[in-house]
């Protein structure tokens, strides 16, 4: 039976996180995140575009005012904003064959956003687009950002298939060089980084995992040539096919189901269950679409974000289980820090009756007792992301849908030319699909794989030896023109299209004043920058106790806990807020537009000033 809060006594709520420490103790691995391998070199195949040739193009050897590194929703986003600024060259890159980012790798059957689609498909009221479903299909949100890119001209310049190698500064120019894997050695004004936080898919270190002969790819690298089908399913290449799916987070949530219409056999390898909330799906109502005034999306977004940052709202405009579990989800990012005793107990309490009815809800759907006990979550809530299906957990009362739990052995141990093992248990596949997630904060310009060398040489990975540094998240001294989209130093939420959208009309809010009042660069003082480092630093509120007692994943670098200090703790309204304000401002932090100020910041750089 679900519990309310007040219906969980304090014996229980011992027993609870007993249960949670020990669910926890027996996932723990020595090795970490290093138990996993990336997708490159002898697995580079895991990697690769099967969507669209890289076809051959010439060098480009030409000179645009603004390139925008990443063609996600990020950079799609910018360079709109730039374009409707007025900014004359916009040049987009992606490694993919075209835009939409996530969207466009990540086509495995059932894919869809788990936010509503009228708040985070951006730019809904300017491109005259209203989505089908409450929650869209992925296919439906990588032909918006067609959409956007198509609206905006975006395609006119934008070059696929492409990844920067290396950005230097060009003193005597003030202009970047850029060079590519394609032979690309040209010149822009401004850079703009948007290169995404989850891209790189990552598999297992499964010992023998070389040896599979059978077929094998990643989910966010869909082989329909092997499967059939589409992402609406149809999988009709697996109906006589053993299939097997590592993993069981969001992405196995949605592709299970589909697999389940459509394979002989499926196996799925759980190591940690998710939580599985209701979706509650369902089409758009024109009514309600047709009343719809002007500038509804702008209001709906920012309602969806306070009420997710704890901000006071009149009304309650999204309710869905993102919105009903706000005081929860605040635990990732700041552990309850801001609580006091009693409010922390009162939320951890909160936590266990939803944690609960989630439990609960494993038993009402699944019919076989031991399946269902193995499907149950035994974590706080936003130690995973939560997870939302009106399929995933009914597919297990299928007779060829098997669930392996490998919580004993850490996950998979082995697999051979044909099985995939755990511990003495064998299992003979055709298909092993890795539904085994994304390396984290691998940016291009963070990893070291995009070098960037800014004034006097000095390269920003050296600058950032000691942690990032940035004003506002955005530039960093010594780097001009250079613009980074992304977490670092701001203030992030679950719907990250909609931080990336603020960011984005900063961002083209700077370049068009920059422009407009003939400054030369754009570059924060060192001044400004370590006052927001300082910032950042004292606002910033401690969840690593909160993360160090959840089970392991990536959320919480496999259990070793996160470091703070990395995001705005007051929140993203508080942070766009902040943002505005500065806008109004005369911005005399980053505009050079003086030769006394390009001296100032010529001085700082050299470490005689400042
Ligand atoms: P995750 O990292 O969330 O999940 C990876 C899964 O692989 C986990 O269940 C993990 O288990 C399992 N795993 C890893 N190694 C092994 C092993 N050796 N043996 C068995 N199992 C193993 O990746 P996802 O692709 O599911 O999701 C990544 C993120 O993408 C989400 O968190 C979300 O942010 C985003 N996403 C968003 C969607 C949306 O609708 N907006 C939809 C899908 C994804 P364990 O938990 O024990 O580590």
């Amino acid at each position: 039976m679900p519990t309310g809060p007040d219906r969980i006594s304090p014996a229980e709520l011992t027993d609870i996180r007993q249960r949670y420490a020990a669910e926890r103790a027996r996932r723990l691995r020595p090795d970490g995140a290093r138990q996993y391998r990336s997708a490159n070199g002898q697995f580079g195949y895991y990697a690769k575009d099967p969507y669209t040739e890289r076809a051959p193009r010439d060098p480009l050897t030409d000179r645009v005012e603004v390139l925008v590194i990443g063609a996600g929703f990020g950079g799609l986003l910018t360079a709109a904003f730039l374009t409707r600024a007025g900014v004359p060259s916009v040049r987009m890159m992606d490694e993919a064959g075209d835009v939409g980012g996530t969207w466009y790798w990540n086509r495995y059957p059932g894919v869809r956003c788990d936010i509503e689609s009228y708040v985070y498909m951006p730019l809904l009221e300017e491109t005259g687009y209203m989505p089908t479903e409450r929650y869209a299909t992925g296919e439906e949100i990588r032909r918006h950002a067609v959409r956007i890119a198509e609206h905006y001209g975006l395609y006119r310049d934008f070059v696929s298939h492409t990844r920067a190698t290396a950005m230097t500064w060009d003193e005597s120019l003030d202009e970047w060089e850029i060079t590519t894997d394609r032979g690309d050695r040209f010149r822009a004004r401004y850079v703009v980084t948007s290169s995404g936080t989850l891209t790189q898919p990552k598999l297992p270190g499964i010992p023998g995992i070389e040896s599979f002969a059978g077929h094998t790819f990643h989910t966010s690298r869909w082989d329909y040539g092997y499967t059939g089908g589409s992402p609406a399913g149809g999988l009709s290449g697996l109906a006589d096919k053993r299939v097997a799916v590592v993993g069981t987070g969001a992405t196995a949530l949605q592709i299970v189901p589909a697999l389940a219409e459509s394979a002989g056999e499926l196996v799925v390898f759980q190591r940690t269950p998710s939580s599985v909330d209701v979706r509650d799906n369902r089409p758009t109502d024109p009514e309600w679409a047709a009343s719809l005034r002007p500038g509804w999306q702008r209001e709906r977004m920012e309602n969806f974000l306070s009420v997710l940052s704890g901000e006071p709202v009149h009304e309650l405009l999204v309710t869905d289980a993102w919105t009903a579990t706000a005081d929860l989800q605040r635990n990732y990012l700041t552990g309850a820090a801001e609580l006091d005793d009693q409010r922390r107990l009162r939320n951890e309490l909160e936590d266990a009756a939803t944690m609960n009815r989630l439990r609960s809800r494993v038993d009402e759907i699944v019919a076989d007792p031991a399946t269902a006990e193995a499907l149950k979550p035994w974590y706080r809530y936003m130690c995973k992301r939560p997870g939302f299906s009106d399929h995933y957990l009914q597919a297990f009362n299928l007779p060829h849908v098997r669930l392996v739990d490998t919580a004993d052995t850490h996950g998979i141990t082995a697999m051979s030319a044909s099985e995939v093992c755990v511990g003495d248990d064998r299992y003979e596949v055709d298909c092993v699909i890795f539904a085994t997630g994304f390396e984290t904060g691998v940016s291009g310009v963070v990893s070291g794989t995009l070098p960037v060398v800014g004034r006097g040489g000095r390269s920003l990975l050296e600058t950032w030896a000691f942690g990032p540094r940035t004003l506002h998240g955005f530039f960093t001294h010594g780097f001009p023109n250079l613009f980074q989209l992304g977490a670092v130093q701001n203030a992030n939420s679950v719907n990250f299209v909609h931080i990336l959208q603020e960011q984005a009309e900063h961002i083209a809010a700077i370049v068009a004043r920059a422009d407009a009042e003939g400054a030369s660069r754009v570059e924060p003082t060192r001044e400004s920058e370590a006052a927001w480092v300082q910032t950042v630093r004292e606002s910033s509120r401690d969840s690593s106790a909160f993360q160090a007692a959840c089970t392991p994943g990536y959320y919480n670098a496999e259990g070793v806990g996160v470091a703070s200090g990395f995001s705005y703790s007051p929140g993203p309204v508080a942070f766009h807020r902040l943002l505005a304000d500065w806008r109004e401002g005369d911005m005399a932090e980053v505009l050079v537009r003086s030769e006394e100020d390009a001296r100032v910041r010529e001085a700082e750089h050299a470490g005689v000033a400042g």
